[in-house]
């Protein structure tokens, strides 16, 4: 099995101006799309078929070639962040306000968590919103290509569920804010899909 690009979930110009059609549209067919080869690629080198990367790669992760740790890292999280948009005008339900409020003291103790874990990811890397085994959410950070569900992060910090992700590699943003990723983090927030949040919830 070869893993394909995912069609967006809106159309390229949906997010603006938080997030503008250029840049949604090199960071898909581009980026994401690149991922996607190189990912196919190194696992056809490895004779690697019919894979589920949530199951079988991330949690040994370690113990795979660098072209696929890096290139399933970024498939995967480059996927997961698409599904974490929505055009404006979503709030967060009941529910999951409840949960913001019991983690964070409140929606604003949760923007200003966010607003720090990712402005503070020095380089290239991820913020994301996760949800602990004990049931209580933090935000936590990821270089590169990793995500909370390889082996290398849940050995350190345990094993999590995520529910929302912010891309802060430069590619992300640069178009539209050059070096001022605070206001990028600022827009992201306005366009998070707090419904598929919800969902990931359970
Ligand atoms: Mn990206």
């Amino acid at each position: 099995m070869t893993f394909t690009l995912p069609d967006l979930p809106f159309e390229t110009d949906a997010l603006e101006p938080f997030m503008d059609k250029e840049t949604v549209e090199i960071h898909h067919t581009k980026h994401h799309a690149g991922y996607t080869t190189k990912l196919n690629a190194a696992l056809e080198a490895e004779g690697i078929n019919d894979v589920n990367l949530e199951t079988e790669i991330f949690p040994q992760i370690m113990q795979m070639p660098r072209a696929i740790q890096t290139n399933a890292g970024q498939f995967w999280n480059h996927s997961f962040f698409w599904e974490s948009l929505a055009p404006t005008g979503q709030e967060p339900s009941e529910s999951v306000m409840n949960k913001l409020t019991e983690s964070f003291g409140g929606y604003d103790g949760f923007v200003s968590e966010f607003t720090e874990k990712a402005g503070g990811v020095f380089g290239s890397g991820w913020a994301w919103l996760c949800k602990k085994q004990d049931g209580s959410l933090c935000v936590v950070q990821t270089l590169n290509h990793l995500n909370p569900l390889m082996d290398s992060f849940t050995k350190e910090h345990g094993v999590m569920t995520p529910l929302l992700v912010i891309d802060v590699w430069e590619h992300a943003y640069y178009l539209k804010y050059q070096n001022r990723r605070p206001e990028f983090i600022a827009a992201f927030l306005k366009i998070v899909n707090w419904e598929k949040v919800e969902q990931r919830l359970g």
